[in-house]
């Protein structure tokens, strides 16, 4: 604790020992989001913690939630002859369905690249639209991953590339948004949570009003946090408070940058491009209304409806417990995988691949855990 009060300062050592004060009941609390679990990771708060406050990880990583099916949809894109395939870094090495012959490796985006695909990692998505004006005998596909805090940037290349009649742009959408993924864990019987650190970048695009339903309806305390670790503590100093007296409330530990309604010319590019519709997470499901679907009025730069692939039925990688993970039933270290047949550089998983993911966190960060 001295080494955190070095490093981060007074008012870290001061809500630590306010968190260490508690002396209820045993509490849980999850960080919903992927930035939050390696920022908690890296400064060792799971380990600075006392041992009646346990912080697990959620849902929030947008590259571990995305499910096999979409890698398989996106291989099946990759493997076609006229496409360019355009992807963030992070998806690049997710598995897709384990092939069958026994011993090969698990395909990935990555391999096939190696293989002669045309398989491109760019920064945005506009970095894939600049792509398609450059080559305009390619049909470039841009993987379109991500939460609130992306799909803005991926509605605008959308109503570019509509307004420069693009035709050979197109994006495999898989955006989610975070309340749709909050609703059914907290609504989940097998999980018991007292509170819920919200992420401070979704919630700059959403504002507090968006989670007032945790609240209202489902009685769980939640704080929106920023990143830091200092910031991460005063959110879960702020939960903590809520539990002692018996509240359930959005507090927004991050009034700097998130507002109580948004950011609402970014909803409203999202609307504008988007609809809501049902989602498959990887470990949660399918949930309903969870997930960005590109609307008719710009099918022609959606790869889903453009490009008809058929696929056999996903197959998860065997052993590999991601699901349990995102949902806070288990900690990374409880995968029989972890760390032995699965490691960042031989991923088995979405959440060892991904610089978000809960088991990279715990990998790169073992000696801090407790
Ligand atoms: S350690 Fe690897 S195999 Fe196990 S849950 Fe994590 S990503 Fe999946």
């Amino acid at each position: 604790m001295a080494e955190l009060g070095a490093r981060f300062g007074r008012e870290a050592r001061r809500l630590l020992d306010e968190l260490r004060a508690w002396e209820g009941r045993p509490l849980t609390f999850m960080e919903v989001c992927g930035t939050h679990t390696m920022s908690a990771a890296r400064a060792g708060l799971h380990q600075l913690l006392p041992p009646t406050i346990r912080l697990v990880s959620g849902p929030g990583c947008p590259v571990c939630v995305t499910p096999v099916g979409y890698v398989d949809h996106a291989l099946a894109l990759a493997a076609r002859p006229e496409v360019t395939l355009c992807s963030f870094g992070d998806m690049m090495r997710v598995p897709g369905s384990p092939p069958r012959t026994p011993r090969a490796a698990p395909p990935t985006l990555g391999l096939a690249r190696a293989g002669g695909a045309d398989v491109r990692v760019v920064f945005s998505p506009l970095g894939a639209l600049e792509l398609a004006r450059d080559l305009p005998g390619r049909q470039v596909v841009f993987l379109g991953v991500g939460f609130e805090t992306t799909a803005p940037a991926l509605g605008a290349a959308i109503l570019r590339a509509a307004e420069e009649r693009l035709d050979n742009f197109s994006m495999l959408v898989a955006a989610k948004t975070i309340p749709g993924a909050l609703a059914a864990l907290v609504g989940s019987p097998d999980l018991r949570l007292d509170g819920l650190l919200l992420p401070g970048h979704v919630s700059v695009v959403l504002g507090r009003a968006a989670y007032l339903f945790l609240a209202d309806r489902h009685r769980v305390p939640s704080a929106i946090a920023g990143f830091e670790p200092v910031e991460m503590l005063r959110g879960l100093a702020a939960l903590v408070g809520q539990v002692r007296r018996g509240e359930a409330r959005i507090d927004n530990c991050y009034p700097g940058a998130v507002t109580e309604h948004g950011n609402e010319r970014a909803r409203a590019v999202i609307e504008r491009v988007f609809e809501p519709v049902d989602s498959e997470w990887r470990g949660l499901g399918s949930i309903p209304q969870s997930g960005l679907g590109v609307r008719a009025a710009y099918a022609a730069h959606d790869a889903a409806r453009r490009f008809a692939v058929s696929l056999p039925p996903p197959v998860e990688p065997a052993g590999c417990r991601c699901g349990d993970v995102l949902r806070g039933l288990i900690d990374p270290g409880e995968c029989g995988l972890f760390a032995t047949e699965c490691t960042p550089d031989q991923p088995r998983g979405a959440c060892m691949v991904s610089s978000e993911g809960s088991c990279a966190a715990r990998y790169h960060y073992r000696a801090e855990a407790r």
